[in-house]
């Protein structure tokens, strides 16, 4: 990396460097508070430390960094002297500042914070002078010692049992006062707090906690710059999809207090509701209380907004009395600042044109805003802000469909819990709906344990006191998540939100005791492992499980799927092997069938039978009197789609897997079906041993059965055919193509070809009437990708089959990759998983030229996907550039992939 010139850019009253659109620099917080500053709402002043200066850190060490921004760093504090007429390090009247991280994505939590940097034991003298409130300047400075002793000298939690070695000395401190909060510790209780912190470092540590602003200063940087490296922040950006080499900014600002007495607060709102979308202004704060307070879920927050707390009352059971003397909200307690706060939030929600997430602090009665971003929310927030702001004039349908992300739309598609099972289900608690969803698990305490349960199949519930960024891994495996202390903002629900997990938290009646894994509410006591179930819409704790049942589309995720339509270019068709499949996929929009993969037809009942009676037979006559039977079941099967799938188009592919498939390998299975057919145990063992290969993918499949046994082909053609006659002599309207697998050479597709187009006119011929239908030839060797003019001259479509391509094009095995592949993309070998995502430097070209060849032999050849990468978004959008028709996927997909075809079509 060349080195750049600047590397510090200061906001302020009297300048301001920066702006929104120098995220990638200054890091998505750094950017806004500059932009906030140029739109005239009232920040702390500061400067941003670029994400430049983290990598050069990363790739050059501290020495080195120090030299580079040494003198900018010193330029920034000046600055901040003279927007605040003091001067850092100077004890008397001690200039504060917060040290915060800030990469170009918002990454909550992940990354360390200090506040307060800049006090010791002079400093907290002038502090106490100054304000003149020493129990302030002594809280602030006992909360700078414990985040910089934890954050910056790693003064942690030996074990996952263990609590917080701070907050162990407050507990001990209050108990010896006979106290319970921690607002009923004076400034002499404070002090104390910060002297046996004090020591707990030096003998923990071994070394003294350091006096010196400057060096507070410098450590704190330094820190913020590691921690974009510390395991969680990893996990994040694993989970993410975030490249490590981004970085983050470091933004050093003068410290603003909401624990200065009753006219100070701090807070976090949203402009709409994150869960659900709706437009309504809302977010919680605390009286008298600093920073991360409200994040850490640690005091019961009260609500922004009037109507916002009197939800929130009724679902935390608090009365209306109750409710106005102890947890007013905003609006009541402060009018003028929740005006002030009303206007900043719309000013900011017009401005950037989305939903914003803002910080915000009151010092003594002036308000001062922290940080402003695009709010995380849930796959339904998100389609319903789109499509809300669409309706209000605020974005174009353009804009709209792209801000919502294709995988998210998972969510809507989740289950739900039957409305009577759970009518029926036992309420054992009540807390927040953080978010929303169902989820039925059991039990466990710990995210690692959530971790080792979920990867043996188990589906948990993640139960904590509260959550920290810690606990991501496991948050994300977990079907939900159940936390005892917290509000709507807590981590909890602000992850869970991001990650669209149901998680209901706060939920007060919920005692968690994690040495003894129990959950208690009231007398009742639940053990890891007991099954519970959450109604993250509602905030409800239930227990045992609870039936669930398919979600219905909301009237937004309906007109968002319309405006797909506008837009894409790409028809979304759907891989469907049953009527009932068919039907999903057509609920979703699906245009067609792109793949019905015949052999699932095969399993069902008494067909195992014929099927297995027909891989037994001696002969081609043993085979066609198995195959007679199969007949009527085929042909009804395939009846079973046109009906369904009227009007659309159905590609039936002859049958791909080798035979072995059907046969049982083991010996009691052997044995039952030796009864069962009447035959010898030992003709079964020959036959399977006969049908043993060394790599069954590249064996005896595809194209190559229908080859050695045509009859089977015959069959299947037949079935087709005499059930699209059938249908349509019903009066629905059939569009038959029927495809052939793993072809790599025109012969092979010739091969079968004849057979159909002969067993066509054998069934037109004796029916008295014919039918239109394509015969398509798979994609799905590399040399069928080669040989692609040669096979388009015979073929009427091309429908790429990318598991086996990419399976064949790079020799990596879909059943065996799992044991390479983690390790090849943790050290970058390759990117992404080449069987979710395609590949597009390698199978990709392929894709391409087959498609360039293909149509320059045959100009109006239909061609599609159909392997699993047709529900892939970023596929999708290599499929609409490489000029497909369409591509299919799993019905559950087909609104991702309806999606993400038209943002393709969008960007391209
Ligand atoms: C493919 O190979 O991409 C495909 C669709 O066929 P199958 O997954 O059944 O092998
Ligand atoms: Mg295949």
């Amino acid at each position: 990396m060349k080195t750049p010139e600047k590397f510090v850019y200061v906001f302020g009253s009297s300048r301001t460097e920066g702006a929104a659109a120098m995220k990638n620099l200054l890091g998505g917080k750094g950017a806004n508070l500059a932009e906030m500053c140029r739109l005239g709402i009232t920040v702390p002043s500061g400067f941003t430390i670029s994400t430049e200066a983290c990598t050069a850190f990363t790739e050059q060490g501290r020495e080195a960094v120090f030299e580079l921004i040494q003198g900018e760093v010193l330029a920034g504090v000046k600055f901040l002297e003279l927007e605040m007429g003091k001067t850092f390090g100077d004890a008397s009247d001690p200039l504060l500042l917060s040290v915060r991280s800030g990469a170009r994505a918002s990454m909550p939590g992940m990354m360390d914070t200090i506040l307060n940097l800049g006090l010791n034991d002079e400093a907290v003298l002038g502090l106490a002078r100054k304000t003149n409130d020493a129990r302030f300047a002594w809280d602030s400075y006992r909360r700078f010692v414990q985040m910089y002793g934890d954050v910056v000298m790693g003064l942690k939690p030996v074990s996952k049992e263990d609590h917080d070695p701070f907050e162990v000395i407050i507990d001990m401190v209050k108990a010896q006062k006979g106290v319970k909060q921690d607002t009923e510790l004076d400034a002499d209780d404070l002090k104390e707090l910060v002297q046996r912190f004090k020591s707990l470092i030096r003998a923990r540590i071994g070394r003294d906690f350091p006096t010196d602003p400057w060096e507070q200063l410098w450590g704190a940087v330094w820190a913020v710059f590691e921690s974009w490296n510390n395991e969680r922040a990893c996990v994040y950006r694993e989970l993410n999809d975030i490249p490590a080499s981004w970085g983050t900014a470091v933004n050093v600002q003068v410290m603003v207090f909401g624990n200065l007495g009753d006219h100070s607060a701090t807070g976090v709102a949203f402009s709409r509701d994150a869960g659900t979308g709706e437009d309504l202004f809302n977010g919680e704060f605390l009286v008298n209380a600093q920073g991360e307070d409200v994040v850490a879920g640690i005091r019961t927050p009260q609500q922004v907004s009037l109507v916002g707390s009197r939800r929130w009352a009724e679902l935390a059971l608090v009365t209306e009395e109750e409710r106005r003397l102890h947890y007013p909200s905003l609006e009541e307690l402060m009018p003028d600042i929740y005006q002030q706060l009303l206007h900043a939030e719309t000013t900011l929600e017009n401005h950037f044109r989305d939903m914003q997430d803002i910080e915000f602090t009151i010092q003594q009665g002036k308000l001062w805003m922290l940080q402003t971003r695009n709010g995380k929310r849930t796959g339904s927030a998100m389609v319903r802000i789109a499509m809300e702001m669409l309706q209000q004039g605020m974005i174009d349908e353009k804009t709209a469909l792209q801000r919502v992300a294709p995988e998210r739309l998972n969510e809507l598609l989740h289950p739900i819990f039957d409305s009577g099972a759970r009518k029926a289900a036992e309420i054992l608690a009540r807390g927040l709906p953080a978010s929303p969803g169902a989820a039925t698990g059991q039990i466990v305490f710990h995210a690692d344990e959530a971790e080792t349960w979920a990867k043996v199949g188990k589906d948990v519930i993640l139960v904590r006191q509260e959550t920290s960024p810690e606990d991501l891994r496991g948050m994300s495996v977990a079907r939900g998540i159940l936390t005892a202390r917290g509000g709507m903002t807590s981590h909890a629900a602000v992850v869970a939100r991001g990650m669209g997990k149901c998680c209901v938290s706060g939920a007060g009646a919920v005692h968690v005791d994690l040495k003894a894994r129990t959950m208690s509410i009231g007398e009742a006591v639940y053990h890891e492992g007991d099954w519970i179930s959450l109604d993250g819409s509602a905030g409800e704790v239930y227990a045992g499980k609870i039936a669930t049942k398919d979600a219905e589309l909301s009237g937004d995720f309906g007109k968002l799927m319309a405006l797909t339509d506008q837009y894409k270019r790409l028809d979304i068709r759907a891989n469907a092997d049953t009527p009932d499949e068919a039907r999903v996929a057509r609920n979703f929009g699906a245009a067609g069938i792109g793949l019905c993969r015949t052999e699932h037809m095969f399993f069902e009942g008494a067909r195992i039978l014929a099927v297995r009676e027909m891989i037994l037979a001696d002969n081609e006559a043993g085979r066609r009197k198995a195959l007679a039977k199969l007949l009527p079941m085929q042909r009804g099967d395939f009846e079973g789609l046109f009906r369904e799938m009227h009007d659309l188009p159905v590609t039936i592919r002859l049958l791909d897997p080798p035979l072995h498939e059907f046969l049982p390998h083991d010996e009691a299975n052997q044995r039952a079906m030796a009864t069962e057919m009447g035959v010898s145990l030992g003709k079964i063992r020959m036959r399977v041993e006969e049908l043993h290969e060394f790599n069954p993918m590249m064996g005896h499949r595809g194209c190559r059965l229908g080859i050695s046994y045509p009859e089977i082909t015959e069959m299947q053609a037949r079935a087709v055919f005499e059930a699209a006659l059938n249908v349509r002599a019903a009066g629905i309207r059939v569009k038959t193509e029927i495809m052939v697998p793993l072809v790599g050479t025109v012969r092979e597709f010739n091969a079968q070809s004849d057979v159909i187009r002969r067993t066509a006119a054998t069934v037109f011929a004796e029916r008295g009437e014919t039918l239109d239908y394509l015969l398509g030839s798979m994609i799905e060797t590399p040399r069928g990708a080669l040989m692609a003019d040669s096979i388009a001259r015979e073929a009427e479509f091309f429908s790429f089959g990318t598991n086996d391509l990419t399976q064949m094009t790079l020799g990596f095995s879909r059943d065996d990759a799992g044991k390479f592949l983690p390790e090849y993309l943790k050290r970058g070998i390759y990117e992404h998983d080449p069987f979710r995502s395609i590949d597009q430097k390698g199978v990709g070209v392929l894709v391409q030229m087959a498609v360039e060849k293909g149509r320059s032999a045959r100009p109006d050849l239909e061609v599609g996907v159909c392997g699993e990468h047709g529900g892939d978004p970023v596929s999708v959008a290599f499929f609409h550039q490489a000029g497909l028709d369409y591509v299919s996927c799993s019905p559950y997909r087909v609104p991702i992939a309806r999606l993400a075809a038209a943002q393709a079509a969008l960007t391209s």
